[in-house]
């Protein structure tokens, strides 16, 4: 989708205390030549990012996307982002969003210029694409392995594995190889036999009545739409949990979905070509929630 809007952030330190951050920001034209060529986001992949639904001019989990970012930042030895800063330049890419319908909001920070003295930080407002399919009638999902163990993560840290890092190169080959294969979308799972998650959304199952994702320490984003989805199912009595999950579960579970900030909640209809059963009531019902303003 076409951008509508974008800003150019001038990071400000972590703890930088001044109240508006308004001289800090320069709007440019979303459709006109910005970076250097000598971005490491470009050339490397070097930097981390946010994507944020906008529902109805409403910004979804401003707090837990800032709160990614920063451990993002964490894990790739990035400066820590001013969140206040961050905060303001998403209220005023806010007012660019589509005032009605879905939109998205993409924070994006690079290690910057080679050599260059500062982190690179921006900021882009698109209309959200449509993915009414995917969540009325589901998407069709294979498991792919991930090339690593379920201790990868703890063993190598620099993988950058847990971080929400601009390279996405993996994830999109995924796609096209679930694509190949004749589905919609993919699994990541473990060599040695552990699910993870989507290449770009969270992995939720039902199992005996009980809701489960796979843990986040598995080397896998701690998603914000599953954070905010378990947290109105425990308020309406249900029980969650984080789990380390074995490729059996799968076929334990009695209903699936994937779910994201802009693609929310989309029922898996199979797994591996073996068809799975939908909960068509609860998915819309979920839907209905995320689509609700949310703080
Ligand atoms: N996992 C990966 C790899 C992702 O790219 C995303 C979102 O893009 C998610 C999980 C879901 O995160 P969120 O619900 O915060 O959008």
């Amino acid at each position: 989708m076409a951008l509508r809007f974008a800003l150019v952030i001038e990071p400000a330190a972590s703890d930088d205390p001044r109240p508006s951050f308004a001289d800090s920001f320069r709007v440019i034209d979303p459709s006109a030549p910005a970076l250097s060529v000598g971005e490491l986001s470009t050339q490397r992949g070097d930097g981390i990012f946010e994507s944020i639904g906008v529902v109805d001019g409403h910004v979804q989990e401003t707090q837990a996307h800032l709160e990614r970012l920063a451990h993002s930042a964490r894990i790739c030895d990035l400066p820590g982002p001013n969140l206040e800063q961050w905060r303001q330049a998403i209220g005023v890419a806010a007012r660019h969003a589509p005032a009605t319908g879905e939109g998205v909001i993409k924070l994006i920070l690079s290690r910057g210029v080679e050599h260059g003295p500062a982190p690179t930080a921006w900021v882009t407002v698109a209309p959200a694409p449509d993915n009414s399919a995917a969540r009325e009638h589901g998407i069709r999902v294979v498991t792919l392995d991930r090339g690593y163990g379920i201790d990868t993560p703890a063993r190598a840290p620099w993988l950058l594995l847990g971080a929400k890092t601009l390279s996405y190169a993996v994830n999109m080959a995924a796609i096209r190889e679930a694509k190949r294969r004749g589905a919609d979308d993919a699994i990541f799972v473990t060599s040695d036999g552990f699910v993870l998650e989507a290449p770009t959304a969270s992995l939720i199952l039902r199992i005996g009545g009980r809701f489960v994702t796979p843990a986040p320490h598995g080397g896998i984003l701690h998603g914000t739409t599953q954070l905010s989805l378990f947290a109105h199912l425990e308020e309406q009595g249900h029980e969650t949990g984080y789990e380390v999950v074995p490729t059996g579960a799968l076929r334990e579970a009695d209903a699936a979905w994937l779910v994201s900030s802009v693609r929310l909640a989309a029922p898996i209809t199979a797994i591996d070509g073996v068809e799975m059963p939908v909960d068509a009531e609860l998915t819309a019902s979920f839907n209905r929630y995320l689509l609700s303003a949310r703080d």
